[in-house]
C-alpha cells in the first residue's frame, strides 16, 4: 500500500463536462518584445488526434507549454476538461497536470533506476493510489511490454522506452495526452510502433492526443493538423497525408 497525504486523493474542481479536452481562448505569450504566441483559440475535441505543426520558432513549444499548464499564458484562457487552469493555485495545477494530463517527450523522461512497472505506475503511485491490476495489465499489454516489466530503461530499446512512456501516460487515464515529438529519436520502424499505439490510445480508449511535431510522415496519422506560424495559427487540414502535409508546411 503506498503511504497517503492527507487530501492527496481529492478530485481536482471539475466544472460541468466540456465537448473540447483542451480550450484555448485568445492565449498569448509574450517573452519581452517577442510574441511567442499571438492570440490563439482554438478547441480540441475529446477523442480525437490532433498534430501542431510548424517551422522551428513558430510557437510550438510555447504552444504546448501554455496548453499543459507548464506554463502561464501572458494572456488568455487555457480550459482542460473545463476548467480554467489559470484559476488554480500552483498546487492545484501541479495536481491536475499529474491527474488529468499525461505528457510523452522525445527523450521519454523514465527514472532509469525504476523499472518498467515502477515508472509507469508512478503517476499513479505519486497521487497515492494503487494501480488496478487488470486496467495496468491491459495498459501493459498494449504497449507491448508484458515480458519486460522488470527491466530498467537502460536495458531497453528506444522504442520500448518510449512506449513505457506511453504507458506511464495513460495510466491516470487522463483527459488528454500531450505528446512533444515522441518519435524524434527513434528509428523509423520504432516510430511507426509508438505512432501506432497514440492512435490505438485514441481509437480504442478514446483518449485526446495532441502531438507537437516537425515531421509530416508522424502528423499524418493524426485526425487533423493544425499549422503554427510567428505564434498563430494559420491553418488546418483534416485527413492529412504525409504529402499534402509536407506541401502545406513548405509554404509556411
Ligand atoms: P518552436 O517550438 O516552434 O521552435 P518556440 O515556442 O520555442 O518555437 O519559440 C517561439 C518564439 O519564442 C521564438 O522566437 C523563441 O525565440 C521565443 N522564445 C521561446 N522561449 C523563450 C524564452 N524562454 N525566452 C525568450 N524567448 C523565447
Amino acid at each position: 500500500m503506498t503511504t497517503m497525504t492527507a487530501g492527496a486523493t481529492a478530485p481536482v474542481d471539475r466544472e460541468p463536462a466540456d465537448p473540447a479536452s483542451v480550450g484555448l481562448e485568445s492565449v498569448s505569450r509574450t517573452y519581452g518584445e517577442v510574441r511567442a504566441l499571438d492570440g490563439v483559440t482554438w478547441a480540441f475535441p475529446r477523442g480525437t488526434f490532433t498534430a501542431v505543426m510548424g517551422p522551428s520558432g513558430s510557437g510550438k513549444s510555447t504552444f504546448l507549454h501554455c496548453a499543459s499548464g507548464l506554463d502561464r499564458p501572458s494572456e488568455g484562457t487555457v480550459r482542460i476538461g473545463g476548467v480554467d487552469i489559470g484559476g488554480l493555485s500552483e498546487t492545484k495545477r501541479t495536481r491536475l497536470r499529474r491527474e488529468r494530463i499525461g505528457f510523452v517527450f522525445q527523450a521519454f523522461n523514465l527514472i532509469p533506476s525504476m523499472d518498467v512497472e515502477q515508472n509507469i505506475t508512478l503517476p499513479l503511485r505519486l497521487g497515492g493510489t494503487d494501480p488496478d491490476p487488470a486496467w495496468l495489465d491491459e495498459v501493459v499489454r498494449r504497449v507491448g511490454l508484458a515480458d519486460r516489466l522488470r527491466h530498467r530503461p537502460p536495458e531497453l530499446s528506444g522504442g520500448q522506452q518510449q512506449r513505457a512512456a506511453i504507458a506511464r501516460a495513460v495510466i491516470t487515464r487522463p483527459e488528454v495526452v500531450f505528446a512533444d515529438e515522441p518519435t524524434g529519436a527513434l528509428d523509423p520502424r520504432a516510430a511507426r510502433d509508438v505512432l501506432r499505439m497514440l492512435r490505438e490510445s485514441v481509437d480504442v480508449t478514446g483518449r485526446t492526443l495532441v502531438l507537437v511535431t516537425h515531421d509530416p510522415v508522424a502528423a499524418a496519422w493524426a485526425d487533423s493538423v493544425v499549422f503554427l506560424s510567428r505564434g498563430r495559427i494559420v491553418d488546418e487540414m483534416a485527413a492529412p497525408t504525409a504529402s499534402a502535409v509536407m506541401a502545406r508546411w513548405e509554404s509556411l
